[in-house]
């Protein structure tokens, strides 16, 4: 998969682009990164990217020009025309399901906003959908982009290796995941559970579903009454 990432920041890609799954699926060339810095478009002398709102208020807006033409140079004349993501509070929220949707694609073309967000004309004219990471708001559209990234690319075959497998996580069949444990079975007097130690496949699911069940009806119950289990 390739992924076009227009932002003012392109250095805050690196750790997450070079490291540990997400920087071993780049290594291996499961995905192609592409970083563009919308301040090498601007043709304003001092390299502005942002200016006033029309009508008042606080804070900058990212201006048309810098980002018609970072675009422009990205898609190029590409067809099929890349699904192109805009990162904001303002979209719906990522989900699993979404995650997944968007691990199909072949090419993602993601716009990272700052300041008080973007020139409505660039989102008409380029975006086909914008998509938040929760319901707060963030300074910048970067660390959304990495999380979306991360959270697809664990979807995408191959880049998890089978210890790592995505089946049995939260959310992949509608509820929180089971409490884990590993080694030791005694821990300064915490015990692992019983069941778990048995070797009883048949017990171990009952409890997990079990456990899966009570910790989801705890935290998010609407994802159980979703279920109507
Ligand atoms: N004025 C905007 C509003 O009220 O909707 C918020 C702009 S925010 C300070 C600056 C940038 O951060 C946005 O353009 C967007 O790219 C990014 N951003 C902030 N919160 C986000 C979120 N929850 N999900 C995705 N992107 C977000």
């Amino acid at each position: 998969m390739r992924i076009d990432i227009l932002t003012l920041f392109p250095e805050m890609f690196e750790s997450v682009i070079n490291s540990s799954i997400f920087g071993r699926a780049v290594k291996s060339g499961i995905f192609e990164i592409h970083l563009h810095n919308i301040r090498d478009y601007t043709l304003d002398k001092h390299k502005h990217t942002d200016d006033y709102p029309f009508g008042g208020g606080a804070g900058m807006v990212m201006t048309p020009q810098p980002l018609f033409d970072c675009f422009d140079a990205v898609i190029g004349d590409a067809d099929p025309k890349p699904k192109c993501i805009y990162m904001s509070p303002q979209g719906k929220t990522l989900t699993h399901d979404k995650a997944a949707e968007l691990s199909a694609c072949d090419r993602l073309v993601i716009l990272c906003g700052h300041y008080e967000g973007v020139d409505q004309r660039v989102l008409d004219t380029y975006i086909d959908e914008e998509i938040s990471i929760g319901d707060y708001v963030l300074t910048g559209g970067e660390l959304p982009a990495m999380v979306m990234m991360d959270c697809l690319s664990r979807f995408v075959p191959g880049v998890l290796g089978k210890s790592e497998s995505a089946q049995d996580e939260s959310f992949s069949n509608g509820l929180l995941e089971y409490p884990q444990y590993t080694r030791p079975a005694d821990f300064r007097g915490q015990k692992v559970p019983e069941v778990l130690l048995s070797g009883n496949h048949a017990k171990i699911d009952e409890w997990r579903t079990e456990m899966s069940i009570k910790k989801t009806l705890e935290v998010r119950p609407e994802l159980v009454e979703k279920l109507g289990i």
